[in-house]
């Protein structure tokens, strides 16, 4: 077995362990193998292994990638979308992450009435540490703007994505995770036509075990299936 492979299998079998524990079945969670900087090669390694889902946060670096190993599994963008590279995202991906402001919600919107696109899934980001550095709604802003965004057209939200802090204890990220969890619950509540509450984008290779604990639906994996980053 390839070391990406044996690195998946680990991977899979402690989705499961957390799954269990959790009391939750392990198809209810999807593992998204992050691929920003690994080669076509390894990632075809992996595709050979099972992977179906993958995750870019680059768009053009997502772009070159798709050219070559085309559309046999779903790309995910997890990274922070500028919005002029909005209009190529729509051969590309098949859920977006990461939809941060308003006005990135509103761009997406339009370039996809341009295009004539149906409508294209999405996750709205929510910034839930103290780090200025990370980008996402404050949870306020976003229970202020969740009607005004589902009122664009073209747009499916299916759920939330949050990226913690990285702190050495997984553990110490739990209530971050939780919190995330209790904001869908919120809105999903509201019963807003448009806006399913169904996707849970939490946990990386180092707390993806405490996020399926408190309910992630997806995991953003990178190093634990390809090994550290350059
Ligand atoms: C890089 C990245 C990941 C994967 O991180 P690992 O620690 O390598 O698993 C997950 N989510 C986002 C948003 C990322 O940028």
């Amino acid at each position: 077995m390839s070391e990406i492979a044996a690195n998946l299998r680990a991977v899979q079998e402690r989705i499961a362990q957390a799954a269990a524990r959790a009391g939750r079945t392990p198809g209810s969670i999807r593992l998204v193998a992050v691929s920003k900087t690994v080669s076509v090669a390894r990632i075809q390694e992996a595709i050979a292994a099972g992977v179906r889902d993958l995750g870019e946060n680059r768009v053009q670096e997502a772009r070159e990638k798709v050219e070559i190993l085309g559309r046999p599994v779903r790309w995910h963008l997890i990274g922070h979308l500028q919005r002029n590279k909005v209009r190529y995202i729509f051969q590309l991906f098949d859920l977006i992450h990461s939809v941060d402001s308003i006005e990135l919600a509103q761009e997406i919107s339009r370039e996809a009435e341009k295009r004539g696109h149906p409508e294209i899934d999405l996750l709205l980001q929510v910034h839930l540490s103290e780090e200025e550095t990370k980008s996402g709604f404050e949870p306020e802003a976003l229970l202020r703007a969740i009607e005004e965004i589902a009122r664009l057209p073209h747009l499916r939200v299916q759920g939330l994505m949050t990226i913690p802090p990285y702190l050495p204890e997984p553990e110490e990220v739990r209530l971050c995770f939780r919190r995330l969890k209790q904001l869908a619950e919120e809105i999903r509540q509201r019963g807003i036509p448009g806006v399913s509450m169904d996707e849970l984008s939490m946990g990386m290779s180092h707390d993806f075990e405490v996020a399926i604990e408190e309910g992630a639906t997806l995991v953003r994996v990178g190093t634990a299936i390809f090994g550290a980053r350059a």
